[in-house]
């Protein structure tokens, strides 16, 4: 390539020599996107005709110097987040990178979340969470990529903010930063003029830009990988299955000591001490939920993982991880996260419970969400 050519979907430099790395593209499928006028890389092809993800590397050091650079901005930071899986959304020590900057703390995917739950209490909720992580969010506010008339309130708010600075929006990958993106677009500038937005000029990494009203940008930059999410265990169609796609309908159990329950075959929870009491599961409703009592419940697992409990499936059973368990001692009404999966949440304290989850993929305890 002689010149440099961008992706329009996420500003990538087109290159068709790596693949699986940003901004690869097939050479056939370049030269058919140049005729169009129209260049993607592969990962924004897929997502926008399949609605498929794709893991783009970035890597740690590019990250951490885009989070230096931006450190050096006099920007607003909207740090976008999935609000289904905080833990796994979290970018490692941002309130140190943020300098100065305030930050917008935006929750994505309000939408799955139980339209009973009052915003007020999960803005809250996300605010101390933030403060735990050192993170002092200047405001908090929920949205949902998917829902175009939520635009209008969250440009607002950044509006309000940014006081006439540029605006950087961050994330980690899987929050779902693409789709908001896509949705501003829409909102906003329309994707002519996305495209012809010169870049950052000698910067080492890809931004996207759209243009404000008064001359400033609001800029797209790549996201990073969280490991220890479910994401980088599945494949993407067992992703799809376990990533929920509507509102939620949270499933309570009643259950005795000594018994499990199984979230298809990635995620396993035992109930281990205190007496008969009910638990509520949040996961995708597309994930059957299995009882079974405890001693037997190793060798369900053995028997039946890949067939009756799926994900992941049959031919998948020899590649995925072995199921890692870690043990808490609820001493507050709390939720036991399975990182990108959903949660449990004990309902009251004094319980002994275990979280299972595929090696490399984070089970943690936290004050409960609802
Ligand atoms: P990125 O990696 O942060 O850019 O995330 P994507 O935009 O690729 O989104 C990751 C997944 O989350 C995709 O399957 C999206 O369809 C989904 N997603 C994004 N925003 C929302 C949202 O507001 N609600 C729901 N339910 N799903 C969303």
């Amino acid at each position: 390539l002689n010149e440099e050519i961008r992706c329009i979907g996420c500003g990538a430099v087109i290159q068709t020599n790596a693949p699986g790395e940003l901004g690869y593209t097939p050479v056939s499928a370049l030269e058919k996107g140049l005729e169009n006028g129209e260049v993607y890389c592969q990962r924004c092809f897929r997502l926008r005709h399949y609605n498929e993800i794709q893991d783009v590397q970035l890597t740690d050091d590019d990250f951490l110097r885009l989070l230096n650079e931006i450190g050096a901005e006099d920007a607003l930071i909207v740090n976008v987040i999935d609000i289904f899986d905080f833990n796994g959304s979290l970018i490692p020590g941002l309130h140190r990178f943020v300098g100065n900057n305030p930050v917008l703390l935006v929750g994505n995917k309000v939408d799955l979340l139980p339209h009973s739950l009052k915003r007020g209490k999960m803005t809250q909720w996300l605010r101390e969470r933030a403060h735990e992580e050192g993170l002092r969010p200047k405001d908090v506010i929920l949205t949902s990529a998917m829902k175009p008339k939520e635009m209008d309130d969250l440009l607002k708010t950044i509006e309000k903010y940014r006081e006439g600075r540029d605006v950087f929006v961050v994330g980690v990958t899987n929050v779902g930063k693409s789709t908001l993106i896509n949705q501003i677009i829409k909102n906003t500038a329309g994707v002519a003029d996305v495209i012809t937005t010169s870049q950052f000029p000698g910067t080492t990494l890809d931004r996207i830009e759209i243009p404000l009203d008064d001359g400033k940008s609001l800029i797209d930059t790549p996201g990073i990988i969280h490991r220890h999410q479910m994401a980088h265990v599945l494949g993407d169609k067992d992703l799809k299955l376990i990533a929920p796609k509507k509102e939620i309908k949270p499933m309570v159990y009643q259950l005795n000591e000594g018994q499990t329950l199984f979230f298809g075959g990635v995620a396993r929870f035992d109930y281990i001490q205190g007496g008969r009491r009910s638990f509520t599961c949040y996961t995708s409703n597309d994930l059957k939920i299995h009882r079974t009592k405890l001693e037997k419940a190793d060798e369900l697992y053995a028997n039946h993982v890949g067939e009756m409990l799926q994900p992941p499936r049959k031919d998948e059973v020899d590649n995925f991880p072995e199921l890692v368990r870690f043990e808490f001692s609820v001493k507050e009404r709390s939720d036991i996260v399975f990182a990108g999966l959903g949660w449990v949440t004990v309902n009251e304290p004094g319980a002994v419970v275990a979280g299972w989850a595929p090696k490399g993929v984070d089970v943690v305890i936290r004050k409960s969400l609802i």
